[in-house]
């Protein structure tokens, strides 16, 4: 962690000085009769905030759409060490949040599908993602730590994804095959509120076509569930918002569980009441212009106030929260999961 504060200054808690104040006065910190005291553990909050990052280009020089690949492997190292993991968009938005206990989710996006998220070069056993894109500084995090899940989302637009019509195939299946999820992000980077997408077919004939094309790209039909806005602008007429969600076009039919903005504060809970898929909000994890409100300041806010993060019961069967959030549940999203109250 030595590049640390070459980034930002260190905020007056860490993880681990955090869980232990935490701990001070639960019981899981209690000394077993029989041996060392258990690991120090926060107790599960499921109806925190969930940090969802939103990333562009991994290269050179640092700005507002970039990221360096020295500062997206610091964002790995500093979310793995303060206890997040993680999981597929997918299966945030469905409340399936399989993370140990004691430990936060995370979502990882990518937009743009830029050249520098993702190439391939030849390796001694086969086609590999080169070093220093997003895909391969990814890869590599999760061979040295195993229990930081390969999970992200790229969104692309267009039908040179990552910045080659040739390897597009390839890569998108590449992409499938170890777990990772592409999105929708419009056949030519729509900006949804130009009066030239004022209409129900525009805005299903930008969507509709992208999803047939990625889904040809993939193979599989029905794999593009998610949708992230271009420059977060949406129809300015809300009685279009619906083909945001659903729609078709020449015959291919679009569905999407989650649109996501550009920007905003950590998202609410999928068991929050006021969980809204459609508006997901997004973290930007470039350091510029928006450092004061990017990933490196929730990262020290929920370490300053570890009652606003979720945590993990560990249990996908049940749902944990405080007491004092018990009135923000939603019994529907909840669903089948049992609701336990601390
Ligand atoms: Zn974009």
């Amino acid at each position: 962690m030595g590049c640390r504060r070459s980034f930002e200054r260190v905020g007056p808690l860490r993880w681990g000085e955090v869980t232990a104040v935490l701990c001070l006065g639960s019981l899981l910190c209690a000394a077993r009769p029989d041996g060392p005291p258990t690991p120090a553990r926060p107790s599960a909050n499921e109806l925190g905030r969930v940090i969802v990052v939103m990333y562009h280009g991994i290269g050179r020089p640092e700005s507002e759409w970039q990221h360096t690949p020295q500062a997206l492997q610091y964002d790995l190292e500093r979310l793995y060490e303060e206890g997040y993991r993680p999981i597929a968009l997918r299966d945030f938005v469905a409340g399936e949040i399989s993370v140990p206990a004691g430990l936060s989710p995370v979502v990882l996006t990518f937009d743009d599908g830029r050249a520098n998220n993702f190439e391939l070069i030849d390796g001694p056993q086969g086609r590999v993602a080169a070093p220093e894109t997003a895909v391969g500084i990814l890869e590599a995090f999760n061979a040295a730590h195993p229990d930081f899940p390969l999970e992200a989302t790229f969104f692309l637009f267009g039908g040179r994804p990552f910045g080659d019509a040739a390897t597009a195939q390839e890569k998108v299946r590449y992409l499938l095959d170890r777990g990772m999820d592409i999105g929708n992000h419009t056949d030519a980077h729509a900006n949804l509120s130009l009066p030239r997408y004022g209409t129900a077919q525009a805005i299903q004939q930008t969507i509709g076509a992208q999803a047939r094309r990625l889904e040809a790209m993939a193979g599989k039909a029905n794999i593009v569930d998610t949708f992230a806005l271009c420059y977060g602008a949406r129809p300015r007429n809300r009685a279009l918002f619906r083909y945001l969600l659903a729609g078709s076009y020449r015959g291919h039919s679009y569905r999407h569980i989650a649109v996501l903005n550009v920007g905003g504060p950590p998202a609410a809970s999928p068991y929050d009441a006021s969980f809204d898929p459609t508006r997901l909000p997004r973290i930007r994890g470039s350091l510029f212009p928006t450092a004061k409100r990017g990933l490196l300041y929730w990262l020290r806010t929920f370490d300053e106030q570890p009652g606003e993060r979720f945590i993990s019961d560990g249990d996908l069967g049940t749902v944990t929260i405080p007491s004092s959030a018990a009135s923000r549940v939603s019994m529907p999203r909840v669903g089948s999961r049992r609701l336990v109250v601390l």
